[in-house]
């Protein structure tokens, strides 16, 4: 595998800073890769903007063979790319290959079709011997910002609806998580016309941030934190350009005294822990009802402490490491300071684990109350908070006391509380008797501070375009 930039259909060598790249399982550092200068991430935005005449005029169908093609490629090369994005972020190479990789060449099969479904619409007649029509236009440059959680999934959100409606993208990855898009790079410099698709590596501020602030760039979509997503808004506003922001979350998950408690501890064991928790959907601010909650608690410890955490590559490995020692000391500070509160409760876990790699035990806090830090700030890591409640007046009030809209979920037996609750909270999705479930034709993203704009479906694709209005005089 080459450490390349793409700029331009080349495959190039970063000319700033080394960067090391960790392997979190056992930490040490797998390779370095030098980030882009700002000249070179100039030349790549150059290159984007080159490229868009002839990428926004070729028709959809052919624009969607390309994107047909890159499914094909990941899909061959399913089990290499599921090694590098294990061994870089620690994730089970099971759940890599087995959940994230199909995911994965599913998007860009869906914003394939979904480009030869994008249309205008005759609009009609407005003023006297004039016709209105209405077009959606691709914008131009994108940037295309990426988080270290999910990377060669956020780097497919981010590509697939860009490409599909017309754009062309400069797509800097985390630059703690680069090795998929190193290959992703390979794969593209065969498959696309030069320029459509350039990718720079670096950090935020150095590599990022120049491109951004870049004036031929129309549009900023970064999958992020909170203040990773002020900072830019901040940074760009003078020149005006489209924001795409899909931020942190903190989901509140409902557990009524008649919800299915077996169901709702198998789900809180999957979905609060699948990636270490590292998963802007984990359901980890849970709110359980009075009368089941003594129940619940002790269910889910067991639950929970069954899970097991190990190397990536062990196929029984259900729980890796965190993804750098930065990352684990601020979850372990998380819990050390939640664990210093008398009416905190350890139902399991709460410690780091001794060893090499960063691994964080799978945690269960119960008694939290409203106002503590865990139940109030992200966490990013296999932890989840317990809170009990009286009734769902009350469990709807704690559920929308966040900055946070990202994701939520109830738990219940009764499908008109459930559909009240779906009708009031306010957070981008609300899952009934389930959690963390994504479909590429289904939107996802936030509300309040989880940001705006829509990943995946036709909202998504549309995100990506400008609605223009063109008016003919007969
Ligand atoms: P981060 O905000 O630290 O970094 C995200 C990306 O932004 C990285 O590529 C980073 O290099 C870049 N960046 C940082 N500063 C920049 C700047 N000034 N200009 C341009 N780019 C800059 O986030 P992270 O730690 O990589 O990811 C975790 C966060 O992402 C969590 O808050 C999580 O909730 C969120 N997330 C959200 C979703 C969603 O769908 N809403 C999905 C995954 C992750």
């Amino acid at each position: 595998m080459q450490s390349k930039l793409l700029i331009n259909g080349q495959l190039i060598a970063g000319e700033g800073l080394a960067q090391p790249v960790f392997n979190p399982a056992l930490g040490s550092v797998l390779l370095e890769i030098p980030e882009a200068t700002p000249a070179q991430v100039d030349a790549a935005v150059l290159a984007a903007d080159a490229a868009f005449d002839g990428w926004s005029q070729t028709p959809p169908k052919d624009r969607a063979q390309l994107l047909l093609k890159l499914a094909d490629r990941i899909e061959v090369h399913a089990e290499e790319l599921a090694r590098l994005e294990s061994l870089n972020c620690g994730k089970p190479y099971s759940a890599v290959l087995n959940d994230e990789i199909p995911a994965i060449a599913d998007v860009f099969r869906f914003f394939a079709g979904a480009s030869r479904c994008l249309s205008g619409s005759a609009a009609g007649e407005y003023l006297p011997g004039h016709t209105s029509m209405i077009r959606r236009d691709p914008l131009g440059v994108i940037a295309s910002i990426a988080p270290w959680n999910y990377p060669l999934m956020m780097a497919a959100w981010k590509l697939g609806p860009a490409l599909a409606a017309g754009n062309c993208v400069v797509l800097k990855p985390s630059e703690q998580t680069p090795l998929t898009a190193l290959k992703l790079a390979e794969f593209i410099a065969e498959l696309f016309p030069a320029g459509v698709v350039n990718i720079v590596f670096g950090r935020g501020p150095s590599v990022g941030s120049p491109l951004v602030t870049h004036t031929k760039v129309r549009m900023v979509s970064l999958t992020g934190s909170i203040p990773t997503g002020s900072n830019i808004i901040a940074s760009t506003a003078e020149s005006v350009k489209r924001m795409h922001m899909e931020l942190g979350g903190k989901a509140p998950v409902l557990i009524f005294d008649d919800a299915d408690i077996e169901a709702a501890v198998a789900g809180i064991r999957t979905f609060g822990f699948y990636n270490a928790g590292q998963d802007c959907t984990a359901a980890c601010r849970l709110y359980v009802q009075k009368g089941i909650y003594e129940t619940f608690v002790a269910r889910l410890g067991e639950a929970v402490a069954s899970i097991r955490y190990g190397l990536p590559e062990d196929p029984a490995t259900e729980l890796g490491p965190l993804v750098t020692a930065q990352h684990l000391e601020r979850v372990a500070g998380f819990v050390e300071r939640a664990k210093a509160l008398p009416h905190i409760r350890v139902v399991t876990g709460g410690n780091k684990v001794e060893g090499p790699g960063f691994f964080f035990e799978p945690t269960v806090l119960a008694g939290a109350r409203q106002d503590d830090e865990i139940v109030r700030r992200e966490l990013f890591g296999p932890v989840v908070s317990v809170t009990p409640f009286d009734d769902e007046a009350q469990a709807l009030a704690f559920a929308n006391d966040s900055d946070y809209g990202l994701a939520s979920s109830v738990w219940t037996a009764d499908v008109g509380r459930a559909h009240r609750l779906a009708a009031r909270l306010h957070y981008g999705c609300t899952w009934i008797n389930t959690h963390f479930m994504l479909v590429s034709e289904m939107p996802h993203g936030g509300v309040k501070q989880s940001g705006y704009g829509k990943d995946l479906s036709m909202y998504g694709l549309e995100d990506y375009t400008a609605v223009r209005h063109v008016m003919i005089k007969h």
